[in-house]
């Protein structure tokens, strides 16, 4: 069975002290057994060191973004031996607002995904249709273009560690969410994808729903059987409501309190 992961996005919310204090509440929290799930918090790059130093056994802290050349001439950029060296190895990649505001193309996402994954990294990979995808009702084969051009070229033996987070742009921020019967169609297809393409870990990949969930709906969504927890992003900056979170991924996977 997969475990389930609960993973946050603070983009770039969060005072340093805010994110220290928000970390010590969650190592207090013994309601929840960090062993039975999959916790990451992508927090803004300058406290991944400190995050990293003070978290939790069973909480990873993650880098929302990296380069994937080795060093060089890239103004502001970190690369990936830079997070290893402060034992980072989990990193968000292709999330909309990488992909929208900041202009990366879909060859960047696949060559950050590549550099990642072939440097051991723990990866979520984002995909997700716009609004005027969705109305136009083509979201599937929308979606089958951005599989096909972040992993159809992939060796199964190198994305063990992916998990793969659904997250349709229309819902990110907008507090809509999308319906139990849109989710589980596009999570159901996710699945086929994998086992056709990967037919020996297809099964055990992970894919995350993220797109205003909380704390109200997160328990139904993680429900769904091919939903295998959740990528959260405003929900995630308030630690009760993070770990409300938790604790229905917790309940869905059948762990007492
Ligand atoms: C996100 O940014 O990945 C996200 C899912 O945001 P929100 O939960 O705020 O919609």
């Amino acid at each position: 069975m997969r475990k389930k992961m609960v993973a946050a996005n603070w983009k770039m919310n969060l005072l340093q002290a805010d994110a220290l204090h928000f970390l010590e509440a969650i190592s207090k929290s013994h309601l929840i057994d960090f062993s039975a799930l999959d916790a990451v918090i992508f927090p803004p790059s300058i406290y991944l060191e400190k995050m990293i130093s003070r978290s939790p056994q069973g909480v990873q802290i993650g880098a929302q973004n990296f380069y994937f050349e080795n060093n060089g001439p890239f103004t502001g950029e970190i690369c990936l031996e830079q997070l290893k060296s402060i034992n980072c190895s989990c990193v968000l990649i292709g999330h909309s607002e990488r992909r929208i505001v900041f202009s990366e193309t879909p060859q960047m996402i696949s060559e950050k995904l590549n550099a990642a994954v072939k440097n051991g990294f723990n990866c979520i990979l984002c995909i997700g249709e716009s609004q005027s995808v969705r109305e136009s009702g083509d979201h599937l084969l929308f979606l089958h273009a951005q599989l096909e051009e972040s992993i159809g070229q992939l060796d199964e033996n190198v994305i063990r560690n992916l998990s793969l987070a659904y997250e349709p742009v229309w819902a990110i921020g907008t507090g809509l969410t999308a319906n139990l019967e849109q989710i589980n169609e596009v999570h159901n297809f996710i699945r086929s994808y994998l086992l056709k393409h990967f037919p020996t870990i297809g099964s055990s990949l992970r894919i995350l729903y993220g797109g205003s969930c909380n704390e109200q709906n997160a328990k139904e969504i993680f429900s769904c059987p091919n939903v295998d927890g959740g990528l959260i992003g405003g929900a995630s900056l308030d630690c009760s409501k993070f770990l409300e979170i938790i604790r229905a991924a917790h309940e869905v996977s059948g762990i007492e309190h």
